[in-house]
């Protein structure tokens, strides 16, 4: 059940799909969970439905007739929307070519994927953007401020920063980076970094974290090195 304050309206989900049977499916398990559901079935009406919904997430299907998924949360983030978004896309080459986007997809599933791992998936996005009580930043001593090589974060303003430039990171990718760079030089099994940053179950079929360190590294270049340890996960250089 999603955690709703007392007196507070549930958060709202869009869901964008098109395949009538997917998004039923969609919208039983997460009406299930108590949160407001409404499905629109192409681009140009869900762009429609998110200037004037203001839905607390969308899900996104990648595959739309005429406008396609990825062009929809382009759209949203030209216009200032950052909303967060789980892209949900059919095949694994769509993977990267959404995230690659840089559109600040929060996350993404495959179809097929079980409608429970999809809800879990909602309410980590949801839980990631502060919707729920137990949203909890960064604890009281960790420091408002972390380095590492040329890169500082700055946890209050969100604000990070590389050779003094600054950088512009999804709230994903800024909260992988500074789960990392909280302690410098430990390795963070992928299975770890999915269930602290993610918020998901330890089995989860995902190349999501894979995909966003490659993000950061793009991003970053030479001014932190992430550190791919084989078969475990992912560290900072101190
Ligand atoms: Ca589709």
């Amino acid at each position: 059940m999603v955690d709703v304050e007392p007196g507070q309206p549930p958060p709202s989900v869009l869901v964008v799909e098109d395949e009538p049977a997917i998004a039923d499916l969609i919208r039983t398990y997460l009406e299930r969970e108590r949160f407001a559901v409404r499905v629109v079935g192409d681009g140009v009406t869900a762009l429609d439905a998110v200037r004037r919904g203001r839905p607390s997430v969308v899900v996104l299907d990648v595959g739309l007739p005429g406008m396609d998924g990825s062009e929809v949360c382009r759209r949203m983030r030209q216009d200032g929307d950052w909303t967060p978004v789980l892209f949900v896309t059919a095949r694994d080459d769509e993977v990267d070519r959404v995230l690659g986007l840089e559109l600040g997809a929060d996350d993404y599933v495959t179809k097929p994927f079980s409608p429970r791992e999809l809800v879990a998936r909602v309410k980590a996005v949801l839980r990631r953007h502060g919707h729920a009580p137990d949203a909890a930043p960064a604890a009281a001593g960790d420091g408002p401020t972390l380095r590492a090589g040329a890169v500082v974060l700055d946890a209050d303003t969100r604000r990070a920063t590389a050779h003094g430039t600054a950088v512009d990171l999804t709230t994903t990718e800024f909260d992988l980076l500074a789960h990392l760079m909280r302690r410098p030089g430990r390795v963070f099994p992928r299975e770890e970094l999915l269930a602290d940053v993610w918020g998901y179950p330890a089995g989860t079929p995902t190349r999501t974290v894979d995909v966003h360190v490659a993000q950061l590294r793009a991003k970053l270049a030479d001014a932190v090195e992430v550190r791919t340890v084989r078969g475990v996960g992912y560290s900072v250089e101190p």
